[in-house]
């Protein structure tokens, strides 16, 4: 087997050989007539023009193709910093957004994560991120339409780690508890406490909440990228930089 690079060295030279071998082959993008590898290995210098520094999220990002996650009419955007719509009022969230969030729930580990819990699968793609990082996964989604879409969207790409449920995931999925980390993509006024029940003693929960010094022009709360983690003594909170996620909502639709 070839050996892949130890990342980020020599970051604008990486190999063919470097895609992750376990995800599906590289295919042409549709269209672009253009190695869709490539656009990924401009994506992941972006990332780390941007600060993302952890190799493992670096290459899980790098391997994973996100034309895959969206429609084939937007598939030429999909290596560009933006989020995009995935139908149902949703969105993909940006590949800058992905990489932070993961960067910041691995924390500096070594190896993989255990069990990570992820509310609001979407199209699934950052389930498809966190199922090259970590041992599990367990990605809840509200909305059946979107829950069926990943279940279509993740099928080539063979994760059996990775396990999508359909279900309000404000209650969190007590049955593959405790968590070593859990991430939400989608923001509500506050951490609902089963999350915290549910997350592992030194596990670690990365989620946008609502934030009133994140307030917009017009005076509307804003969002911001909460740090929890779960210690012996108790919680540790740390709120971060303002994000743009949708809304948390209760029940399934
Ligand atoms: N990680 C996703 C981002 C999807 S957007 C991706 O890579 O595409 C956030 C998702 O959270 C939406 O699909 C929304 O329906 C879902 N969501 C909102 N509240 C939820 C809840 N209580 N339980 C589960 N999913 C929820």
């Amino acid at each position: 087997m070839k050996q892949r690079p130890s990342f980020p060295a020599r970051l604008g030279v990486l190999p063919m050989g470097w895609a992750r071998a376990a995800v599906a082959p590289v295919a042409r993008l549709q269209g672009l007539g253009m190695d869709s590898l490539a656009h990924r290995q401009r994506m992941v210098q972006l990332l780390h023009k941007q600060g993302v520094r952890d190799a493992a999220v670096l290459d899980a990002m790098g391997s994973v193709e996100r034309h895959r996650f969206v429609d084939t009419a937007l598939a030429t955007q999909s290596y560009e910093d933006t989020s995009l719509p995935i139908g149902l009022g949703q969105t993909i969230s940006k590949p800058g957004v992905v990489a932070r969030m993961v960067e910041l729930l691995r924390n500096g580990a070594q190896g993989k994560l255990g069990r990570v819990l992820e509310i609001g699968t979407g199209c699934g793609y950052q389930a498809a991120v966190l199922g090259q990082l970590a041992q599990e996964v367990y990605s809840i989604e509200r909305l059946r339409g979107l829950h069926d879409k990943a279940r279509e969207n993740l099928r080539p790409f063979r994760l059996a780690n990775v396990h999508l449920l359909f279900g309000d995931g404000m209650v969190g999925y007590a049955l593959g508890a405790p968590y070593a980390a859990i991430i939400a993509a989608a923001g509500g006024e506050a951490v609902p406490q089963a999350w915290i029940d549910q997350l592992a003693v030194g596990g670690r929960l990365v989620a946008p909440v609502q934030n009133r010094s994140a307030a917009g022009a017009a005076g509307a709360a804003g969002q911001a990228l909460l740090v929890l983690d779960k210690t012996m003594d108790g919680v540790r909170q740390t709120l971060l930089e303002a994000v743009h996620f949708v809304p948390l909502k209760s029940g399934v639709a």
